[in-house]
């Protein structure tokens, strides 16, 4: 087998605690030499501050890439594109560029009157400062949004032809689910690399409720096996297990990228990279900035 490249999402803190436990995640994680971090944004754009220092104290501290996500929601897109010049000002050079979802609560995305209409819209945009590498949200089991998967593929390629450099799935529990995708994604012209996100399961019952508000589909074989590991205090070796396994065969399939979602818990994702030969390097983490 092959060794994979990976690269980790985390998000920004909102209290002391959380800001240690990025700390630990950006410590554990860092030497595995990842392509890049990647630092989410708040439903709403709750977190635009937040992400902003997250991505720049990551960046200085650990020297790798990082890529701030970006959202077009409840902001206009003067004040949009003014935060991407200011991630760009922090050495942020690659951005996770997204339509996003509303703060809980709202009904659906509307867009600001004056901001981006939608992923699109706000692609060009980007594309157009030469500033960033960027890459885009894809979904293998379609968006919850989309009319048909063949839609949302459609749209997937219509936010690659407006300038964005690569894809990242919404998660999975199926290899097969993201191969089949990916053969789609390959007969409708899409040619920038397509990178499936992996979410290692630390809580099976958050990652059910999670997958249901996403679209993944949870197969019954998983999680009939998750309330036996719980019943027998065995879940994280399950989790372990079934997460090494999948990114084995995907590799296998000559997937060369992965993308895991850490949750700022960094210890399954560091043991799933190391089953699959991604080992310390030299790099790490110099200091707190
Ligand atoms: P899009 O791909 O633009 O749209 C979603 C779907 O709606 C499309 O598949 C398409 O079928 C349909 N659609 C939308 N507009 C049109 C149109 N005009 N015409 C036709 N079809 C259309 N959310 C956050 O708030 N913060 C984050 O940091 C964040 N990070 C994410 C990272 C990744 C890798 C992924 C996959 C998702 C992330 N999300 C995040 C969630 C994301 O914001 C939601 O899934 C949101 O609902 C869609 O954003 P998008 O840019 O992927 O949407």
């Amino acid at each position: 087998m092959s060794t994979p490249a990976v690269s980790f999402e985390v998000f920004p803190p909102r209290s002391i605690d959380a800001s240690f436990r990025l700390w630990e995640t950006a410590q554990a994680l860092a030497p595995l030499a990842p392509r890049f971090f990647s630092v989410t944004y708040g439903a709403g754009g709750t977190t635009r501050d937040l992400t902003h220092d997250a991505a720049y104290t990551l960046r200085k501290s650990s020297g790798l890439p990082v890529a701030a996500h970006l959202t077009c929601v409840g902001a206009t897109r003067d004040e949009t594109m003014a935060t991407a010049r200011r991630f760009a000002k922090a050495g942020v050079t690659d951005l996770v560029a997204l339509r996003g979802d509303p703060p809980e609560g709202s009904d659906g995305f509307t867009a600001h009157p004056d901001g981006f209409a939608n992923s699109v819209d706000l692609i060009e945009a980007l594309a157009a400062t030469n500033l960033f590498t960027l890459r885009v949200g894809a979904y293998p089991e379609k968006h919850p949004e989309a009319a048909s998967q063949a839609a949302s593929i459609d749209w997937l390629k219509a936010k690659i032809d407006a300038g964005a450099d690569e894809a990242i799935t919404q998660f999975f529990f199926e290899a097969e689910t993201f191969l089949r995708f990916r053969d789609d994604c390959a007969k409708a012209g899409i040619n920038a690399p397509v990178t499936p996100g992996i979410l290692p399961v630390t809580n099976w019952v958050s990652a059910r409720k999670f997958a249901a508000r996403c679209g993944t589909s949870v197969p019954l074989w998983l999680d009939q096996a998750f309330e036996t590991a719980i019943r027998d205090d065995r879940h994280d070796l399950l989790a372990r297990a079934v997460c090494t396994e999948m990114c084995s065969t995907l590799v296998d399939e000559g997937v060369e990228n992965l993308h895991f979602y850490t949750l700022n818990r960094p210890e399954l994702t560091r043991e799933v990279c190391h089953a699959l030969g991604v080992t310390q390097a030299e790099t790490g983490v110099r200091d707190v900035a």
